[in-house]
């Protein structure tokens, strides 16, 4: 401290040494006193009490005016935690100044970079070493790699990867690992896959887990599943990390029995826990239709933060318990747990599902700042209520820039309710905001295809074409024995015994009142070629399969689709259920659909 309080004087000191000159450039008015080993030891202490980038600058300032050598640990520690701060320019101009700095000072300065999310800045520092031929270490590349995957930069990835043979660290742990991750990220599984085999015996949990992470974050959730897999028949065991990841890939693909299995595991004290592996939990059940195991885990949660309060309510919404979820929400405040804006949607979505106009204009209005998601979310509520006027008006009334969202809410209401003027309204505006996505021009042409108005139906056709554009293929999946099975339309191993199924089963429900909707066919057929093309649709097969394989007449039938249900399978599951008196869950695009003694439970608004 006495560095900072006794009074010199600079004018008088400059002539002692060069660098005192620097001293003014920083701001200091106060001289230092000579370098003796004190000084040294003093700025040691100093540095170890202030971390604050305004004091070290400060102490920089202090310590050039003594001279003291450039080369000395007290610089490296400035830049070391200056780095760490964020203070990116004043390192890299300290950094510039070193002579010959070491290879643990470029790291820093790449690491600095990188959590600065300065990524390219990193890459650059890391072909100025490469140039001035600086030996990389083990610590250099982890950064250089992160910088790569962030950057999606796959050329620059390979040459590293080259580097990284080349200078023997490829079978460095933490090397290797940060090679998986960028691999997978490139969406290069094969390669990610050869780099962690050919770890061997060092893979260790955390390898294990970055792995699976990675495959969970970047959309690879089957693999994330098979990899969990395998690293428990290899004899590791999870942690908190790996069960968090694991889970969230479970309900990607609604693999409900593995997650079960787990939650069990985890009850009988075999598996650990905290809050946010029973927040993937609940997240889990609710997407996969669960609500009453959810409602359970939620009950027996020795601590509840907003984001498990915000899943069930969610998770209520989707599954068309809107009363619920909102008492829950109630429920929530009342225990003084403050609603985030994820709570806020989720609330706004069981108004919307339910068809509550009041409740949700209400709620709205209890929003401080509402977000953009906020007000589509409210346009969806007026629009699917047949209040497409209103939600017209809401739309011109707001103050933000509009996106998209907004836009693809009112077209969607719009289709629902059949206004065709809105609806192209409203499909102008999303073709400016939002021309190259496909999911609107699917709802558009959907929109024309069932007022039967094929000329624009193929006029959309021909953008799509022109414009190299692929319809969003429809899927459906079911889980089998913890094996997952995807069925797209028209097409399975199986599908000659399938349709035979199907067959039957449509003559079955024709039976008892069943008649095809069909003006959900999308194509301009003859009537029994739309029919037909209804058949092939993939939660028909799906529903085939599961009554083929699943005997239990006690569990019901669940199936995801990528898409939204269209009316057609939407009336012939009703049926289904009746008739074969099994309960069919599915998860579709925008909710769940339980379907119990011929009726579902979204009572036919969706
Ligand atoms: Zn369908
Ligand atoms: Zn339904």
């Amino acid at each position: 401290m006495f560095l900072f309080s006794r009074q010199f004087d600079l004018a008088g000191a400059r002539h002692i040494h060069p660098r005192y000159r620097r001293c003014s450039l920083h701001g200091i008015a106060t001289p230092p006193p000579l370098p003796t080993p004190t000084t040294k030891s003093c700025f040691a202490s100093l540095l170890r009490s202030y971390s604050y980038p305004k004091h070290l600058k400060q102490i920089h300032a202090l310590i050039l005016t003594t001279g003291l050598s450039i080369k000395n640990s007290l610089l490296t520690q400035i830049l070391q935690i200056l780095s760490l701060s964020g203070e990116m320019c004043y390192a890299r101009n300290l950094f510039d100044e070193m002579h010959k700095p070491r290879v643990f000072l470029w790291n820093t300065l790449m690491r600095g970079y990188f959590k600065s999310k300065l990524c390219t800045e990193a890459l650059e520092i890391y072909h100025q070493m490469h140039r001035l031929g600086v030996r990389p270490d083990e610590f250099t590349f982890p950064f250089v790699l992160k910088s790569c995957t962030a950057l999606l930069d796959n050329w620059v990835g390979m040459e590293v990867h080259a580097m990284v043979v080349k200078h023997g660290l490829d079978f460095n742990n933490i090397v290797s690992t940060e090679l998986v991750v960028m691999y997978v990220k490139f969406g290069d599984a094969d390669y990610a896959d050869d780099v962690f085999e050919s770890m061997g015996n060092g893979r260790d949990l955390v390898s294990w887990n970055a792995l699976i992470a990675a495959y969970s974050q970047y959309g690879r959730a089957d693999k994330a599943i098979a990899h969990f897999q395998r690293m428990e028949s290899a004899g590791v065991e999870p942690d908190t990390i790996t069960l968090a990841c694991v889970l969230s890939s479970c309900s990607y693909l609604g693999c409900l029995e593995l997650g079960k299995k787990l939650y069990f595991r985890i009850k009988e004290g075999f598996l650990p826990s905290n809050i946010f592996v029973e927040n993937a939990l609940l997240d889990l059940f609710a997407k996969c239709g669960s609500m009453d195991v959810a409602s359970e885990l939620f009950d027996e949660m020795p601590i509840r933060n907003v984001v498990s309060w915000s899943t069930v309510i969610g998770g209520y919404a989707i599954n068309g318990e809107s009363q619920r979820a909102l008492s829950l929400f109630f429920q929530m405040c009342d225990e003084g747990v403050r609603p985030n804006d994820v709570t806020m949607l989720n609330v706004l979505s069981a108004c919307s599902h339910a068809g509550l106009v009041k409740q949700g204009k209400e709620l709205f209005s209890s929003i401080a700042k509402p977000t953009i998601e906020h007000c589509a979310a409210m346009v969806d509520l007026l629009g699917r209520s047949g209040h497409l006027e209103e939600a017209y008006g809401f739309i011109q009334s707001m103050s933000m820039d509009l996106d998209a969202g907004v836009w693809g809410a009112l077209l969607n209401s719009c289709i629902i309710q059949h206004n065709t003027e809105l609806g192209e309204l409203a499909a102008d505006e999303l073709l400016k905001l939002a021309p190259e996505t496909p999911s609107y021009q699917v709802l558009l042409s959907n929109m024309y295809a069932a007022l039967g108005r094929w000329n624009e139906v193929e006029k959309i056709r021909e953008w799509m074409r022109l414009s190299d554009f692929r319809k969003v293929i429809g899927y459906s999946s079911v889980e089998l024995d913890g094996e997952v099975l995807v069925f797209h339309e028209g097409s399975h191993a199986q599908s000659e015994k399938l349709h035979q199924l199907l067959c039957e089963l449509t003559s079955t429900v024709r039976g008892i009142g069943y008649r095809p909707v069909i003006i959900s066919a999308l194509h301009d057929l003859e009537e029994e070629e739309k029919e037909a093309a209804l058949m092939a649709h993939s939660e028909r097969l799906a529903i085939a399969f599961s009554l083929m394989y699943s005997n239990n007449i006690e569990c019901p039938l669940r199936i995801m689709k990528n898409l939204r249900i269209c009316n057609d399978c939407h009336e012939f599951c009703k049926y289904v259920s009746k008739a074969m008196k099994r309960e069919i869950i599915m998860r579709d695009k925008s909710r769940f659909h339980h379907f119990k003694d011929g009726q579902c439970s979204c009572t036919n608004f969706w």
